[in-house]
């Protein structure tokens, strides 16, 4: 599914004025290579005449993406160690990932699955849907279904419905998650009854994947209503990303606004080392730093964990910053720290 005006083809980003003639042969390689989406939501709020425009910078393409460092892989959070089926990724004990879908609205330039979205093998056939359902349906652990890809709001309403009417069947999945990046960039796609259908047996909760305070616009704003409003509870991802957002006031603007539209900042992701993305790389003292100077200024519902998906499938951990440091064992068995409070000072502790 895609908009009458998206733009698709390195031609596309020519006519709009995002690059010139001269960079459009270079492009086409990258985009051979890795795949070209930006919904016209998205476009419209590139300023043409701005290099270093924050918007531009995640969705229009770079002949640097064809520079492979020796750290980047093609499945940077080890997606493949855990796949059980095809679609189906079971590395928690009480939740799955199922991939309905490749593809997605927008094709971001630093995705982390960027090797595998956008392809031609688009959806889960029929016959791997049926294996992935029994799968969750024969495992009494599983809590909860987290739907991702690409992005489940590709589907239409009716192949959603189809795909949750079978979650409703199994008893033990009480939550269902679905990670998509469509409220924000097609806002128009998520209706009252897209928001309606989602409502069910088990909990559907929906957390929208935005990266910098622009990308919530009044439409994106009414999407999330919708949401909250059908009692979908919203929540949040963000990659931290140099170019983007890797700055103190960005953030602290983003997740304001994402709290004041009833959405909890959930998770700041430090960036997954997927090919082609040294461009966006920031380095964790940076963003422990951000992270710091945030936890002093702004309201603690407005607080994500910064977290980092180990390379090769070993999980996803929070980064800090760590606000304790070991000082030794006190005489009762305890421990003594020194805390580190919001301003920085430290003040000795036992526990
Ligand atoms: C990120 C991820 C999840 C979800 O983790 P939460 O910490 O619950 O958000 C589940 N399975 C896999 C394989 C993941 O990569
Ligand atoms: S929407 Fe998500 S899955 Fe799709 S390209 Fe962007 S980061 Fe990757």
């Amino acid at each position: 599914m895609s908009g009458a005006g998206d733009l698709r083809r390195v031609a596309d980003l020519v006519a709009a004025g995002l690059v010139s003639v001269e960079d459009a042969p270079a492009l086409a390689r990258v985009v051979d290579r890795f795949a070209l989406a930006i919904t016209d939501e998205m476009a419209a709020l590139i300023d043409p005449a701005d290099p270093s425009d924050p918007i531009a910078a995640q969705f229009v393409p770079s002949p640097e993406e064809l520079d492979v460092r020796p750290d980047e892989t093609t499945d940077p959070i080890g997606d493949g160690p855990h796949e059980v089926a095809p679609g189906l990724t079971h590395r928690y004990p009480d939740r799955v990932l199922l991939k309905p879908t490749h593809l997605c609205r927008v094709y971001c330039r630093f995705c982390f699955r960027r090797d595998r979205v956008g392809d031609g093998e688009a959806n889960l056939s029929e016959a791997d849907l049926d294996a992935a359902i029994a799968y969750v349906a024969a495992r009494p652990e599983i809590f909860e279904v987290i739907l991702t890809g690409g992005d489940p709001l590709v589907l239409s309403d009716r192949r959603l419905a189809a795909i949750l009417d079978r979650l409703e069947a199994i008893p033990h999945v009480e939550v269902v998650r679905i990670h998509s990046r469509v409220p924000i960039v097609d806002p128009t796609r998520v209706s009252a009854a897209t928001a309606r259908l989602l409502r069910r047996r088990f909990a559907t909760w929906m957390v929208v994947h935005v990266d910098h305070p622009r990308e919530l616009t009044e439409d994106a704003a009414a999407a999330l209503a919708r949401l909250v409003d059908a009692g979908v509870p919203v929540l949040s991802q963000t990659t931290l990303l140099t170019g983007v957002n890797a700055d103190a006031a960005v953030l602290e603007a983003l997740f304001r606004r994402l709290v004041a539209l009833r959405v909890k900042p959930y998770y700041l992701h430090h960036l997954d080392r997927a090919e082609g993305t040294l461009r966006y790389r920031a380095t964790v003292e940076e963003g422990r730093a951000i992270m710091a100077s945030l936890r002093g200024s702004l309201t603690g519902i407005a607080q994500p964990t910064y977290v980092l998906d180990i390379p090769g499938g070993h999980g996803k951990v929070p980064i800090g910053p760590d606000p304790l440091t070991k000082l030794g064992e006190a005489e009762d068995g305890a421990t003594r720290w020194s805390v580190e409070d919001p301003n920085g000072d430290a003040h000795d502790w036992e526990g």
